[in-house]
């Protein structure tokens, strides 16, 4: 899952959307963010009917590893080595007992592979010491695991828990939801705090997924698709 870390506001006008004198503001037809993501959310459902998390997972632990392991490297590569990967790793126990060389070359291909597996035996080691080798279901648990941040754990909330703790801000969310004028912040906390205070909360692990696919096949970084985007008439940054 690709990291929204330092990342400028991205609603400058890139492609001629915003244009003169705060044109685009007065295009949102004077409706506040608040009015427009419920039309948002519903339109994105109706075109992306599939969307959810992509990384394969069975179980609370194979979606933390799958996590962990899609930092700066694509949900596709991940399903990849995981495939093999769990059938061999199937408990904290397997983990924590793996050798770090061999368990580096099994996740090398996804990049970053001596951290990971540091984050991953480590994380697996602490949940046998303190969680009797299960996946904590809190917040204020999971983020104390070695290579868990928030943005990991409400991942894990969401997706495998069926919690909405959270939003998971990634690139893709953190450009859309400039675009669309719901932030103007570019740190990923700060985003997720004015999604939290603006999405309805039972959509808060969906919404995510939601500007994921809108990222990938409509609001493209380099050329967003404007002329055939569903949220055109909702969105201040529309190319006209
Ligand atoms: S593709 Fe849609 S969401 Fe993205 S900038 Fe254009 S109108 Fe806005």
């Amino acid at each position: 899952m690709p990291s929204a870390r330092g990342k400028r506001r991205t609603g400058a006008p890139t492609h001629g959307r915003t244009g003169k004198g705060g044109r685009a503001d007065t295009r949102t037809h004077g409706r506040t963010a608040q009015k427009r993501v419920g039309p948002v959310i519903a339109r994105l459902k109706k075109r992306f009917p599939e969307a959810g998390c992509s990384l394969q997972h069975a179980d609370p632990l194979e979606l933390l590893v799958a996590t962990i392991l899609s930092a700066q490297c694509t949900d596709a590569r991940v399903n990849v080595v995981t495939q093999t990967l769990f059938r061999k790793y199937r408990t904290a126990g397997d983990y924590a007992a793996a050798d770090p060389a061999v368990f580096e070359d099994e996740i090398r291909s996804t990049g970053f592979f001596r951290n990971k597996t540091k984050s991953v035996l480590g994380m697996a080691a602490a949940l046998l010491a303190r969680f009797g080798g299960r996946v904590p279901d809190t917040m204020e648990d999971l983020v104390t695991l070695p290579g868990v941040g928030r943005k990991t754990a409400n991942v894990v909330l969401g997706n495998a828990f069926g919690k909405d703790e959270g939003v998971v801000v990634d690139t893709h969310v953190a450009r859309i939801t400039q675009l669309l004028a719901f932030t103007t912040q570019s740190d990923p906390e700060k985003i997720e705090q004015d999604l939290m205070a603006l999405v309805p909360r039972p959509e808060w692990t969906l919404f995510p997924h939601l500007l994921i696919h809108h990222g990938r096949a409509v609001c493209m970084a380099r050329r967003p698709k404007c002329g055939e985007c569903p949220l055109a008439d909702l969105c201040p940054s529309a190319a006209s």
